[in-house]
């Protein structure tokens, strides 16, 4: 026989022989239950069900989790095998398991921890309500009875709201789970600008700070470039400005491919990118502005069966000693004025 929860939860031999002496229960306990199901739950286990359950729909808290008592029927079905079996073999791999299932299954109801213990409280009450007086004829006989009574519920419900409190457990961590991706998505998505697919303003914002403090801490050069399209609002006029968004995708696709791994290419506004080149010399920095500009200028693009040519101007600047980000990007920025004034298609480094 396959035992998942007890194997799931550590209930061996050993782990349900220390349950059961916790509890204090013993072997010798089993002609006891056998007692109890004989003279108290079969005679009377039909009634205890409908009592348990008149009683659970007269209260408006337990009646909720009842369906207003369409689920009635079934559940008493439900109960009734649990009744049957209560404390029978209860030290067995069989019972323990049976019981880990019952907390289970009401845990994925929801059922709030307060009601599942008041039900425990009140189906024992059930039962000690069907002791007859001739139970206590001998004294000492009735109230072991009684005691054991006591321990199997307890062990029933030490069973039930271990794997309970254990499932409640594991849905707090698949939510967490679950929130983590949706936060790594989210800032994915903040990363990423929509259009272009390419870093978005605000990430390279994040890089740029981050390559200048880096760039400082090792003394190695950093350059940007802000490259900006040629008369793009005659693209946008002659083809339509969604043609226009195409047009702007596809110079994300071609700056990614003009330049190397660790360097960043992003969208800084409407028809502007800017490319941040770590480690890159002004020498360098101009050679990759060289390569942006041929990678634009050299083909054409093609979309929608048209044949679009474009440009793109590029200003250049490397990062002096008493840059910051904004200083820097001020100089790239009157590098591309220059470029756009020397006649565009071409490169400008300050
Ligand atoms: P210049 O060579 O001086 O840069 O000329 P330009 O036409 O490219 O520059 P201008 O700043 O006059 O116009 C930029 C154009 O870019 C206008 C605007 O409609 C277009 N644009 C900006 N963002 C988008 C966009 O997301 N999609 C499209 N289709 N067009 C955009
Ligand atoms: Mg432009
Ligand atoms: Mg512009």
């Amino acid at each position: 026989m396959n035992y998942p929860l007890c194997d799931k939860y550590g209930f061996d031999e050993i782990g349900r022989r220390r349950r059961i002496e916790l509890l204090g229960l013993h072997r010798s306990d089993h002609r006891l239950v056998g007692q109890l199901h004989a003279q108290v739950i079969t005679p009377a286990g039909a009634r205890i069900i409908d009592d348990f359950y008149d009683y659970l729909l007269s209260r408006p808290e337990t009646a909720l989790f009842l369906d207003g008592g369409r689920k009635v029927p079934q559940l008493k079905v439900t109960h009734a095998d649990y009744l049957d079996t209560l404390g029978i073999g209860f030290d067995s791999a069989e019972y323990f398991e049976n019981r880990l299932r019952v907390g289970m299954a009401h845990a994925r109801i929801g059922l709030p921890l307060s009601l599942y213990l008041a039900a425990y409280r009140l189906l024992e009450d059930l039962i000690l309500d069907r002791f007859s007086p001739e139970l206590f004829r001998i004294p000492e006989e009735g109230m072991a009875l009684v005691r054991l009574l006591g321990r199997i519920i307890k062990l029933d419900i030490s069973l039930a709201i271990e794997i309970y409190h254990q499932s409640q457990i594991q849905d707090l961590i698949r939510s967490v789970h679950s929130l983590a991706d949706e936060k790594e998505e989210l800032s994915q998505q903040i990363r990423t600008d929509s259009l272009t697919e390419v870093s978005s303003r605000r990430h390279l914002e994040e890089v740029l700070a981050r390559e200048i403090r880096h760039a400082r801490q090792q003394a190695r050069p950093l350059s940007v470039a802000i490259a900006d399209l040629d008369h793009f609002k005659r693209i946008n006029d002659e083809y339509g400005h969604l043609i226009g968004d195409q047009v702007l995708r596809e110079v994300g696709h071609r700056l990614g491919a003009a330049v190397r791994d660790g360097d960043t290419v992003g969208r800084y506004g409407g028809e502007e990118f800017l490319v941040i080149l770590p480690s890159s010399s002004p020498d360098v920095a101009a050679q990759v502005g060289e390569r942006i500009r041929e990678k634009l200028a050299g083909e054409p693009v093609s979309l929608a069966g048209q044949t679009i040519p474009l440009t793109i101007s590029v200003g250049v600047a490397s990062l002096l000693d008493n840059d910051d980000a904004e200083s820097l990007l001020e100089r790239a920025d009157e590098a591309l004025y220059a470029a756009k004034q020397g006649g565009r298609n071409r490169v400008v480094s300050l």
